[in-house]
């Protein structure tokens, strides 16, 4: 499995919190349902690559050291590791094998010259381009035709001064010309200068796991323009298929729009836990939507996927102290049927296109059964496993009891339950609303009782 990685110039977001968790989840299911042994590989774009995906723009990595006052290669090292600290925050396994492109140059300089060799790609005074109209499939990954690449997004095409076809794109770049004074540069038979962007990823995808991979993840974004340069280098210099499976992981919006710090929108894993939420809440929230449907972040949404691991905690907490005192016994053949059946249910979901939201209701319906405690402990250690949410690690830390609820806020929660009780539904709403905005969640139970839990008052 192969696993576009990120481009080290700037701190990670929980944009990109929300991909590798996606990923994550994919190789544990393989792993640890499907059986099988995932080598797992991730790049890592230090060599920086154009702001378009194009061959147009300003590196990525020269401008993010401008603005740090940074040597690219002090900017690169230092946010690789604030990558791996925030994954690591996140409960993402680490890839068997990280690679960075700054140590691949002559992996990547070979295949260029394989693609030179075979009349793929042509070497031009600014650049050798890949020659789209040589490789017979160059959009079937997104179904466009190169008309409409040409007509449709101007902007992603560039017509370089010796390009043979405006959609012909750089596997090598010469420093000549506005990359004149580039930062990072090798030598190379066509001169000095530094490979193009999507080149590293055909060359350390082949080096690691061979000419034709199983499956090969990236955000949406990819599938318009690095993806298909993906496919046409690899194929056309091996002349096999690339890849069998492509993951796209659609985006995270905020708030209903694109993240980005002009909007002041662009959040940190550090800001999700500054306002005193776990990594872990932000975890369960990414599991509560399918990887390719658009997801949503806002405070309250993030709320709500930590008031509902806390409730895992608690359960986990209550079921563990009836173990104290309950032996575990047999099973009957009724009860066993159904402990099976929740769990067979719950590997199907994940197994059918990683239908985790699916998967998660399965659970908390199991949770809500008569199935024994003990089976219950084990479902939840047992998926946890995947979901990787830290459970066991957090069971028995002090959340917040009712007791502990100031009397300003058990006040309107009795004057809501009087309203309840005389169906005054919007009047309750409205208090309801007063509890949220003081910092507490309500949970109207079954048996009409409420259960309050302390949630954090700097929420925007
Ligand atoms: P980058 O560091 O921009 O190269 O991105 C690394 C990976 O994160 C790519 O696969 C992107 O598609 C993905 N990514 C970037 N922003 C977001 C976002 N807001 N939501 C989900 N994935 C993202
Ligand atoms: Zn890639």
């Amino acid at each position: 499995m192969y696993t576009c990685g990120p481009t080290v110039y700037d701190y990670p977001h929980i944009g990109h919190g929300r991909k590798y968790i996606m990923d994550d989840i994919l190789r544990r299911v393989l792993e640890q349902i499907e059986g099988y042994e995932v080598n797992h590989v991730q790049n890592v774009t230090d060599v920086g690559h154009l702001v378009s995906d194009a061959d147009e723009g300003e590196d990525k990595l020269e401008k993010g050291a401008k603005k740090s006052g940074k040597s690219v290669w002090d900017v690169a090292r230092f946010f690789e590791s604030e990558f791996q600290k925030d994954m690591d925050t996140l409960n993402i396994l680490k890839p068997t094998t990280v690679c960075r492109a700054t140590d691949h140059i002559p992996e990547q300089i070979a295949l260029v010259q394989k693609l030179v060799a075979k009349g793929y790609a042509y070497d031009t005074p600014e650049a050798v381009y890949f020659d789209v109209y040589t490789f017979h499939d160059y959009t079937k990954l997104f179904g466009q035709k190169l008309e409409e690449k040409l007509v449709k997004s101007r902007d992603e095409v560039r017509e370089g001064n010796y390009k043979k076809h405006p959609a012909d794109f750089a596997v090598w770049f010469k420093r000549i010309g506005r990359f004149e004074n580039h930062t990072m540069h090798w030598d190379s038979p066509w001169g000095d200068g530094f490979p193009g962007w999507h080149i590293e990823c055909s060359a350390m995808s082949i080096k690691y796991l061979g000419e034709t991979i199983d499956i090969h993840t990236g955000g949406i974004d990819h599938l318009a323009t690095h993806h298909p340069n993906e496919i046409a280098q690899s194929e056309a210099a091996t002349g096999k298929q690339f890849v069998k499976f492509w993951i796209h992981h659609a985006f995270l919006m905020i708030d209903g729009a694109k993240m980005s710090k002009s909007k002041d929108n662009f959040y940190r894993i550090s800001d999700v836990e500054n306002k005193g939420f776990s990594p872990m809440d932000l975890r369960y929230f990414y599991l509560t939507a399918h990887y390719r449907k658009t997801l949503n972040f806002t405070w309250g949404a993030l709320e709500g996927s930590r008031y509902a691991r806390q409730k895992l905690i608690n359960e986990i907490t209550v079921l563990e102290n009836q173990l104290k005192t309950e032996k575990r016994t047999a099973l009957s053949n009724e009860k066993l049927q159904k402990v099976n059946a929740f769990s067979s249910q719950i590997k199907a979901h994940l197994c059918d296109d990683l239908k985790i939201p699916q998967a998660l209701a399965t659970f908390w319906d199991a949770l809500k059964s008569n199935i024994p405690s003990a089976d219950k402990l084990d479902l939840i250690y047992d998926f946890d496993t995947i979901f990787g949410l830290r459970l066991r690690e957090d069971t028995g830390k002090q959340f917040q009891k009712i007791s502990d609820i100031p009397d300003s806020v058990k006040l309107l929660v009795s004057e809501r339950e009087k309203l309840r009780a005389e169906k005054r539904w919007d009047e309750s709403d409205v208090i309801r609303l007063k509890i949220e905005s003081l910092g507490y969640l309500i949970e109207d139970t079954k048996t009409g009782s409420n259960l309050i839990l302390n949630s954090k008052k700097s929420l925007k």
